[in-house]
């Protein structure tokens, strides 16, 4: 059956892979982005492939925003079925220079250079707010037209560093395990008026959001990318398409019994422990 689903963050590497799989399985898609050309390029690639979209700005973190987007969603798709909340990641003031302190950085003065003692609340405010409140928000636009029907969902996006937070990124590590939770809150909390809510947990995938951290200028890995891939049993970095099998199984009413989960899409870097 075909269902109208909002995707926030669609214009991005891993969402707008999703958006193009739910329309070919010809649901009805409104791409949302905070970048509206973005956010119409895959609504062009989708409609160029066959299918129903619709290229839609909004800020995740601004209700009145949210509030613009869903009604000309309503006006040219209908009431929301589904909402996968995309919208998500890190930014450099939430994030040390080194993954451990040593006494010596403290007498560090390179430009740039950052300790846990120099972390901006600022910059960590930003993450926590894109990650969690960039999800909580449009659930409060979006869920409400899903109350009295069947079939609706929503699924999160959160990430491995959920589990067991990784090195450098305490802001965006701590904002994805507030995402975890907040899907087994919300699934508790939806589940008398049938809105299952789920989340993925994707491993490592090399977007445009980590490339400088993974790559150097010339292709290669950085340590940092070469610890990732040694931490991985499958020994490579995620495709984009490595997320849509489970996206359209939580999505669709093959899961129609499952809520409250974090699905880890990650080759193995969750079960691993390195030995
Ligand atoms: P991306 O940067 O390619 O896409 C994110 C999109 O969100 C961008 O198009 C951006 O314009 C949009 N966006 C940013 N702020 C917004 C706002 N305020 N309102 C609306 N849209 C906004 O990133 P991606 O890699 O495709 O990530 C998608 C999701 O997956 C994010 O939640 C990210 O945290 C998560 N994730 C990514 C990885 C990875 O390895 N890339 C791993 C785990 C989880």
């Amino acid at each position: 059956m075909s269902k109208v689903v909002v995707l926030t963050g669609a214009g991005g590497v891993l969402c707008s892979t999703l958006a193009k799989a739910l329309a070919e399985q010809g649901h009805k898609i409104a791409v949302l982005d905070l970048k509206l050309e973005a956010a119409e390029q895959v609504a062009q690639d989708i409609k160029a492939a066959g299918g129903t979209a619709i290229g839609v700005v909004a800020n995740v973190l601004e209700k009145a925003s949210l509030e613009e987007a869903k009604t000309k969603v309503n006006e040219v798709l209908g009431p929301v079925d589904i909402l996968v909340n995309g919208a998500g990641g890190n930014h450099p003031l939430g994030t040390t220079s080194n993954p451990f302190l040593e006494e010596a950085d403290l007498e560090n003065t390179t430009e740039g250079f950052k300790t846990f003692f120099d972390l901006d609340s600022k910059g960590i405010e930003f993450v926590f707010n894109l990650n969690f409140i960039g999800t909580l928000l449009p659930t409060q636009v979006f869920a409400k037209d899903m109350i009295g029907k069947k079939g609706c969902s929503v699924l999160n996006i959160s990430s491995m560093n959920a589990y067991t937070p990784l090195t450098k990124i305490p802001a965006y590590s701590g904002a994805k395990a507030a995402v975890s939770n907040f899907t087994q809150w919300l699934a508790v909390h939806f589940s008398k008026v049938g809105i299952r809510v789920n989340a993925l947990a994707p491993g490592f995938f090399l977007t445009e959001q980590n490339r400088t951290l993974l790559t150097n200028s010339d292709g290669s890995l950085t340590q940092r990318g070469q610890q990732i891939i040694d931490q991985t049993p499958m020994s490579r970095y995620g495709v984009p398409e490595d997320l849509i099998s489970s996206t359209l199984y939580l999505c669709d009413e093959a899961s129609s019994f499952v809520t409250g989960i974090v699905i880890p899409i990650d080759g193995g870097f969750s079960a691993y422990s390195g030995v």
